[in-house]
C-alpha cells in the first residue's frame, strides 16, 4: 500500500480515475491476423520450409498454414541463435510488416514471439513499463471503476482501453472512435468535479443583511439591465442568510455595469457596514466618486488610499480603498466585504481582507468582481468552490470597430487620429515595450514619442514601471489628447472620451489582453475604433478577434487558438487544461457531470 502511494506521488495523481485516464499510448497486438494486407503489421503462424544461409544473410521460406501460401523472410544480422531457432520444420508465431517483393510475400527481420492472442498495452509514464503495468493491473478493475460512480458503459470503455479484447472496438482508422472520445470527456469532467466536490468550506455569517434597495434603484438615472437585476436578486438571497456567509464571484465583461451591483449590495448591507477593495488608487477614486454620486447622502462613505483619504473611515457605512486597507489597524469590522477586479489581487491579499473582518466561528459575506470573462463551462466547474454569476451583456451597445492594419495603412491611420483629436476625443497607442530591443520588430515607446510629440499637443506617456503612472493617467483623463503606453494600462479605469486605440504588434498578445485593451474605448457609447497594428501577414486569430466583442466568445477563442503557436504574453486566464474536454464546446458534458454528482449526493443516506 505504502509502495502504491509512492507510485501515485511519482505520477502526480490523486484518484483512481486520474490513474485510469493515463491511457496506453500504443498496444502490442499479438492476436493472429485474419487477413493479409500489404504494408501492415501482422501476427502469423508459420512453419520453416527452407533455410538458406548465404553471404551473411539468413533466408527463410515459411509456410503460412492459415493462408496456404509461402512467405519469405530475411535476417540481415544473424546470430547462432537465429540459425538454431529457425531450423527446417520448426513452427513459429512471427510478427512483422508484410511486403510484396518480386511477386512474393515477404517480411524482413520478423520477430518470433512466445505468447499469442494478447493485446499488451504500452504506457508512457515516469514509471518503468513493468511498474506501470503492475499498478494498472492491480488497480484498474471493473469493480474499482464502478465504485468511483462512473456509468457501467463508461467503465466498460475505460477498462477496454487498458485491457482490450480487440482494437477495432476502440479505434477507427488509427483514431479513437467518437463514442470512446465522448466517454473520455465525460469521465474527465466527472473526475475533475468529484475532486472539487467537498472542497467548499462554508462558515456562518454574523448578520443577515436585508436592507431595502428599492429607493436606490428608482433613483438611478437608468434602468438596471435584466442581468444586473438577476445578479442583484441572487446576492439578496445570499446576504439574507446567516447559516452560510455569502461567497460569490460576479464575472462580467468590462463595462457590463458591475459597479451598480456593488452599490446595490452596499444598500442591502446598510445600516451595517460594507468595505470594498480595488487594485489601484485610480480605480478606488473612481468607485468613490460613483458611490458619492449614486448612494443616498445619509450613507457615510470613506476613501482610504496611500497618501490620500476622504471621510472618517472609523465611522463610515461604506469604506472604499486600495490594499492600503490591509495595513490599517483600526479599520472597523464590516458585515460585507467586496473586492473589485479581483484577478489583480493575489489569493493572500483577498483572504487577508476577509479574515480581518471575520471571527473564529463566523465570516463576513464576501463578494468578488472580475472582468476576466471565462467560458460558461469553466464557471460551472468553479461554482463547485464558490457561487458564480455571469453578466454577459453591457447596458448599452458599444460600437467598437476592430480592424487589423499594417504599414500600408499608416497614413490613413494618422488622418483618423487627427480627426478624433479635433473632435475633443482621446486616443491611446499601446506599444509592446518601453525601450528599443533587438528581439521585437516594432518601435518602442521611447523611440516613437518624438514622432507624436512633434505632431500633436497634450501627448502623455506612461508605462507599467512608471512611478507616476497614476498621476499621468489622472491628468490625461482631464486634458490629454494622445496617450502612449505599454499594455499595463489600468484595467477598469474609465476614460469616457477615449474613442480610438492602436495596439502595436497585436499578434504578440493574447486575446484576453487584446480584449481588455479594446475595453478602454467606447465606454460612453461613443462610436470607437480599435486598430490592431501588425507587420505579420493576416492572422486567423486576430481576424476572429475583429469579428466579436463578447468577452465570453473571446475566452472561447482563446482556448481554440491556445496551441496556435503565436507568441502570447502568458496572460491566458482560461485555466485548467484538460486532455479530452474542450472548455469552449463541452458545456453539455460538464452540465450532465454536475447533475450526476448532485444526484449521487442526494442519493446517499444522511450521515
Ligand atoms: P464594469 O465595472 O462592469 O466594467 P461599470 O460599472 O463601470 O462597468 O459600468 C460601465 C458604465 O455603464 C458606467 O458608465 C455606468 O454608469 C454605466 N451603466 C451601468 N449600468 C447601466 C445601466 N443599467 N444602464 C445604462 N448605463 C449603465
Ligand atoms: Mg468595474
Amino acid at each position: 500500500m505504502e509502495e502504491t502511494k509512492a507510485l501515485w506521488r511519482r505520477l502526480k495523481i490523486h484518484t483512481l480515475l486520474d490513474l485510469a485516464l493515463i491511457l496506453p499510448t500504443s498496444y502490442n497486438d499479438t492476436t493472429l491476423s485474419k487477413q493479409l494486407t500489404i504494408g501492415q503489421s501482422h501476427t502469423l503462424k508459420a512453419t520453416v520450409r527452407e533455410h538458406r544461409y548465404r553471404g551473411g544473410k539468413l533466408q527463410l521460406t515459411f509456410w503460412l498454414s492459415d493462408f496456404n501460401q509461402p512467405l519469405f523472410a530475411t535476417f540481415f544480422k544473424v546470430t547462432p541463435y537465429h540459425k538454431q531457432r529457425f531450423g527446417v520444420g520448426s513452427s513459429h508465431t512471427i510478427q512483422g510488416k508484410l511486403e510484396r517483393y518480386n511477386g512474393h510475400l515477404q517480411i524482413s527481420q520478423p520477430k518470433s514471439i512466445g505468447s499469442v492472442g494478447r493485446i499488451v498495452p504500452k504506457y508512457k509514464s515516469l514509471l518503468t513499463a513493468t511498474q506501470m503495468r503492475a499498478l494498472i493491473a492491480s488497480m484498474i478493475t471493473k469493480p474499482n471503476l464502478l465504485a468511483t460512480g462512473l456509468h457501467p458503459q463508461e467503465v466498460e470503455i475505460l477498462y477496454q482501453l487498458h485491457f482490450p479484447h480487440t482494437l477495432e472496438a476502440l479505434y477507427l482508422q488509427g483514431s479513437l472512435r467518437p463514442e470512446v472520445v465522448h466517454a473520455l470527456k465525460c469521465i474527465e469532467a466527472f473526475n475533475h468535479l468529484s475532486k472539487l466536490r467537498g472542497k467548499r468550506v462554508d462558515f456562518p455569517a454574523k448578520e443577515a443583511l436585508r436592507g431595502d434597495i428599492t429607493a436606490f434603484v428608482v433613483s438611478l438615472p437608468f434602468r438596471l439591465t435584466p442581468e444586473q437585476e438577476q445578479v442583484i436578486a441572487q446576492i439578496q438571497i445570499d446576504l439574507a442568510r446567516t447559516d452560510r456567509a455569502a461567497k460569490r464571484m460576479v464575472v462580467g465583461d468590462v463595462g457590463s455595469g458591475k459597479t451598480m451591483v456593488i452599490l446595490a449590495s452596499v444598500m442591502m448591507a446598510y445600516p451595517s457596514r460594507s468595505i470594498l477593495m480595488a487594485p489601484t488608487s485610480l480605480l478606488a477614486l473612481q468607485l468613490y466618486e460613483e458611490a458619492c454620486k449614486y448612494l443616498p447622502p445619509s450613507l457615510r462613505i470613506a476613501l482610504v488610499m496611500q497618501g490620500r483619504s476622504e471621510g472618517v473611515y472609523q465611522e463610515a457605512d461604506f469604506i472604499i480603498g486600495t490594499h492600503a486597507l490591509l495595513y490599517k489597524e483600526d479599520i472597523p469590522s464590516s458585515a460585507l466585504v467586496m473586492v473589485d477586479e479581483q484577478h489583480r489581487f493575489g489569493t493572500k491579499q483577498r483572504q487577508m481582507l476577509e479574515s480581518m473582518m471575520g471571527g473564529v466561528e463566523y465570516k463576513p459575506h464576501f463578494l468578488q468582481f472580475s472582468a476576466t470573462p471565462i467560458p460558461r463551462t469553466q464557471a460551472m466547474m468553479e461554482s463547485e468552490l464558490l457561487d458564480v454569476s455571469l453578466i454577459t451583456s453591457t447596458p448599452f451597445e458599444r460600437e467598437v470597430l476592430t480592424q487589423t492594419i499594417g504599414k500600408g495603412e499608416f497614413a490613413s491611420l494618422l488622418e483618423h487620429i487627427k480627426e478624433e483629436v479635433a473632435q475633443e476625443h482621446q486616443v491611446l497607442i499601446v506599444y509592446p515595450l518601453v525601450e528599443e530591443s533587438q528581439e521585437i520588430p516594432y518601435q518602442s515607446l521611447e523611440e516613437s514619442r518624438g514622432f507624436w510629440e512633434q505632431r500633436f499637443e497634450e501627448v502623455f506617456v506612461t508605462h507599467g514601471k512608471d512611478r507616476h503612472k497614476e498621476a499621468v493617467l489622472l491628468e490625461f483623463r482631464e486634458r490629454g489628447k494622445i496617450l502612449l503606453a505599454t499594455t499595463v494600462v489600468e484595467v477598469g479605469i474609465s476614460l469616457p472620451c477615449l474613442t480610438l486605440i492602436v495596439i502595436v504588434g497585436a499578434e504578440r498578445l493574447g486575446l484576453a489582453t487584446l480584449h481588455q485593451l479594446r475595453g478602454r474605448v467606447g465606454r460612453n457609447g461613443l462610436k470607437s475604433w480599435c486598430y490592431l497594428y501588425s507587420n505579420a501577414p493576416v492572422n486567423a486569430r486576430l481576424t476572429a478577434f475583429t469579428q466579436t466583442t463578447s468577452g465570453f466568445d473571446i475566452a472561447k477563442l482563446d482556448l481554440k487558438f491556445r496551441d496556435s503557436g503565436d507568441i502570447l504574453d502568458g496572460t491566458i486566464q482560461s485555466g485548467q487544461k484538460f486532455r479530452w474536454l474542450d472548455m469552449g464546446e463541452d458545456e453539455a458534458i460538464v452540465a450532465s457531470a454536475k447533475a450526476r454528482l448532485k444526484e449521487e449526493k442526494q442519493g446517499q443516506a444522511p450521515a
